[in-house]
């Protein structure tokens, strides 16, 4: 046993009890697959938050076996019991960052930058100088940070497009990308300026729930009026539709009841989108977490990728990538463990491409040597190719 600490997690008695044990979650648990240990399942894990719960008492080993959850919520789809496996660890989080020094002020510091969008693009800017120079070491493993940012421009005000944080200064042609492709169906698109910035996702999964909900209501402010807001990343879109839940407001609920996987609201407008014949190759989708097991939206990526192309399932259920926000730059060797059977079930499929609609997703498996992309990069080639062709 670690060194011992009180602990009051605060997770409302019925969700505890609502587990009944049979284990069913098990095989859809990335960390359960890799280590086969029960501490490492959810199962355990919510045994451990009932333990916790009932002595008032926790360990730095408890801490570990919460930190090493991806969170990627397989447990929750596949719970026949209904248990809310996500709510009771995000509590179990702001447990621990609130009474434990389970986030140290340095990761504090990086994910306060996140909601600065100027730090953040001045840093991304300067850690794009310093990968032209070589000075950054390739273990960290980051995605090649463009010198120059495209600038994206507003064609409407049909809908907003989501902007974010990382994705912005790091992948802004995914962005401009994702607007051509809405834009080809006629919707002028509203950009929400640096205003908005960060949804708060990985304060949430880091227990930083007050940063969050500072974050969810700047984010709010940026969006004005009762437009669809569509977002092209799986992470973001599912925090953005759990902020009524988050801040507990009317103001909330009718703002994530306006928010949108960009894919949702393309597969509501298949119909628009232009009529193009294509002969590229199938290609593998693959379900990031978020939007399978969370939004469970995922369906709505094959409904539009199917307009133009034949897509490819792979064999896992869904399975974690293991990219899980932060999570593969915290916990590099499970995040390599879970992406390995990805990996096999890539190799099955007998696909060659991949695409995945979170950045996060597929920057995780672009480093392990995977041809991804989003999917409606893909779609934006095929259909500029054909206008272009024209
Ligand atoms: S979380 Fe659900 S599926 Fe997993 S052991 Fe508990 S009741 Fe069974
Ligand atoms: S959220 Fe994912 S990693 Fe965590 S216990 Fe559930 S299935 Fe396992």
């Amino acid at each position: 046993m670690g060194k011992t600490f009180d602990l009051s997690l605060g997770i409302d008695a019925d969700s505890l009890a609502s587990c009944v044990s049979c284990g069913l979650c098990l095989p859809h648990c990335p960390t359960y697959r890799v280590s086969q240990e029960e501490t490492a399942s959810p199962r355990g894990r919510i045994a451990l938050m009932r333990q916790v719960e009932s002595t008032g008492v926790a360990d730095d080993t408890f801490t570990d076996f919460m930190d090493e959850c991806i969170q990627c919520r397989g447990c929750e789809t596949a719970c026949p019991s209904g248990v809310p496996f996500g709510s009771m660890m995000e509590t179990t989080r702001e447990a621990l960052a609130d009474q434990t020094k389970y986030q140290p002020k340095y990761r504090r510091l990086g994910y306060s930058i996140l909601g600065m969008p100027r730090v953040l693009s001045i840093g991304s800017r300067l850690i794009a100088v310093f990968q032209r120079l070589r000075i950054i070491p390739s273990r960290l493993a980051l995605p090649k940070i463009p010198l120059r940012q495209t600038k994206l421009k507003a064609s409407g005000d049909d809908v907003w497009l989501f902007t974010g944080c990382i994705m912005d200064a790091w992948m802004r042609d995914t962005h401009a990308a994702v607007k051509r492709v809405v834009e080809s169906t006629g919707a002028g698109v509203r950009l929400p300026g640096n205003d908005a910035g960060c949804c708060g996702a990985l304060h949430v999964h880091a227990g930083l729930t007050l940063k969050a909900k500072k974050l969810g209501n700047k984010v709010m402010t940026a969006f004005p009026g009762t437009n669809p807001i569509l977002v092209d990343s799986a992470g973001c879109g599912a925090q953005l539709k759990n902020y009524g839940h988050l801040l507990g407001t009317m103001k909330a609920e009718a703002f994530s009841a306006r928010v949108f996987d960009v894919h949702e609201w393309l597969a509501e407008n298949l119909e628009k989108l232009p009529k193009i014949k294509s002969n590229e190759a199938p290609v593998i989708v693959q379900d990031p977490c978020h939007l399978r097991h969370v939004q469970r939206s995922h369906e709505a990526v094959r409904l539009v990728m199917n307009r133009y192309i034949e897509t490819i399932e792979l064999d896992d259920d869904g399975l974690c990538c293991g990219a899980g926000g932060a999570y593969s730059s915290l916990h590099p060797e499970t995040a390599a463990a879970v992406r390995s059977r990805k990996l096999e079930s890539i190799d099955r499929s007998g696909g060659r491409k991949v695409v995945s609609a979170n950045p996060g997703c597929m920057l995780h498996l672009q480093q392990a040597g995977v041809s991804a992309q989003h999917p409606l990069e893909l779609i934006d080639s095929i259909i500029t190719r054909a206008m272009n062709s024209e």
